[in-house]
């Protein structure tokens, strides 16, 4: 079959052939329907060696589903042919955060040489197949189509559990700062409105991502830049949002949140552009709640399939065939995406 592989760091990944491969014991063969191309798969080929905890070769592609093509010995709960999102950071399962559902937060992932999951250390979803190592990483799809689904399990699921982590910020009244809408962004100004009362205020640098963030329910939008901040709390009637959430995380947008953030209030920094910023008292708002977002829990995919199949939550996709796999992230890389780009085999 084709894959689309990371050969070596700071190299584009190409695609080649490799062996179908074949799921041990309680492993399960899934059959691709769609891969998402991740912001994060472009820093994953520019980061040197050792910025990672695992090495190459390895194939691309951590949001996925697809279709259960053939179970290994011992595999239960599902059977060949059943539509599935693949649940992403592969946790030990062990661990104190695993054991609560926190797979997106295993202890263990940091340890020398530990895949994170396919597609990160191990052999991700754009290729053909794909191996998962336990039926426990798969989410039922039900009625929803894998392509139009897999961006739900990264691009869906790292934003509700930035959203659903901060939820007791958003009581009616409330405010929510949507920074980048891009894959991620586009999904989570569609959670703040499925899940909370808030209004929704997003920011791109790009007109036509604001022209689709109003399209998906955002009450008002700005444009990135030194007036943002003024215009935001402007468009807010004055008041700073009680949150704000940044899909970017360069230097510019964490001093645009810093500007933002209010006495109580709380920041989600979900992009890992490497920004930084100075952190201390006297400079950032008294009592404010910063946190660093990392994808999400199980659980929290069932959330996120659950609002899917209600119709209240839906990627904005461009499928591209796995041959045309460089042109997905050529997009990507250029900004000229509205929504998610998804790789079909
Ligand atoms: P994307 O390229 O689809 O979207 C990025 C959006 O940000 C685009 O709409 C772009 O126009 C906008 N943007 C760029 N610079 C901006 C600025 N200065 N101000 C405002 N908007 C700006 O990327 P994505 O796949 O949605 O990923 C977003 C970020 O989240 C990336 O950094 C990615 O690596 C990261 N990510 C983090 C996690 C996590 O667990 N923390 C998970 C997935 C992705
Ligand atoms: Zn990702
Ligand atoms: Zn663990």
């Amino acid at each position: 079959m084709k894959a689309y592989r990371l050969l070596e760091w700071q190299q584009p990944a190409r695609l080649v052939e490799v062996p179908v491969p074949k799921p041990g014991a309680g492993e399960v063969l899934v059959r691709i329907g769609g891969a998402g191309a991740c912001h994060s798969d472009i820093s994953v080929m520019e980061w040197p060696k050792g910025a990672l905890p695992f090495d190459v070769p390895f194939t691309l592609g951590h949001e996925n589903a697809g279709w259960v093509e053939k179970l290994g010995p011992g595999a239960m709960g599902f059977a060949d042919g059943d539509p599935v999102a693949v649940y992403g950071p592969w946790g030990c399962g062990t661990c104190a955060a695993c054991i609560r559902g926190l797979d997106n937060l295993c202890e263990r992932w940091r340890e020398p040489n530990r895949p994170r999951g396919g597609g990160l250390g191990r052999d991700g979803g754009m290729a053909e197949f794909m191996l998962v190592p336990s039926t426990r990483f798969l989410v039922p799809l039900r009625d929803l189509d894998p392509a139009a689904a897999a961006p739900l399990s990264d691009a869906g699921l790292t934003p509700y559990h930035a959203i659903a982590t901060s939820l007791p910020y958003l009581a009616p009244g409330s405010t929510a700062v949507v920074i980048g809408v891009g894959g991620l962004g586009h999904l989570a100004v569609q959670i703040l409105k499925a899940v909370s009362a808030a209004r929704v205020i997003a920011v791109d640098i790009a007109p036509e991502r604001l022209e689709l963030a109003r399209r998906l329910g955002a009450d008002a939008t700005a444009i990135s830049g030194p007036e943002a901040a003024r215009e935001v709390i402007e468009a807010n009637g004055g008041r700073k949002p009680e949150l704000v959430l940044d899909f970017v995380g360069n230097d510019a947008t964490l001093a645009l949140a810093r500007r933002l953030a209010k006495m109580r209030g709380r920041v989600v920094v979900v992009g890992i552009a490497a920004g930084s910023l100075d952190w201390g008292f006297g400079k950032v708002a008294q009592e404010s709640e910063w946190m660093i977002s990392s994808w999400g829990s199980l659980p929290e995919l069932h959330d996120v399939i659950a609002l899917a199949e209600r119709g209240l939550l839906k990627p904005e996709v461009t499928t591209f065939p796995l041959a045309r796999v460089e042109d997905a992230y050529q997009a990507l890389h250029d900004g000229k995406l509205g929504g998610r780009a998804v790789v079909v085999p």
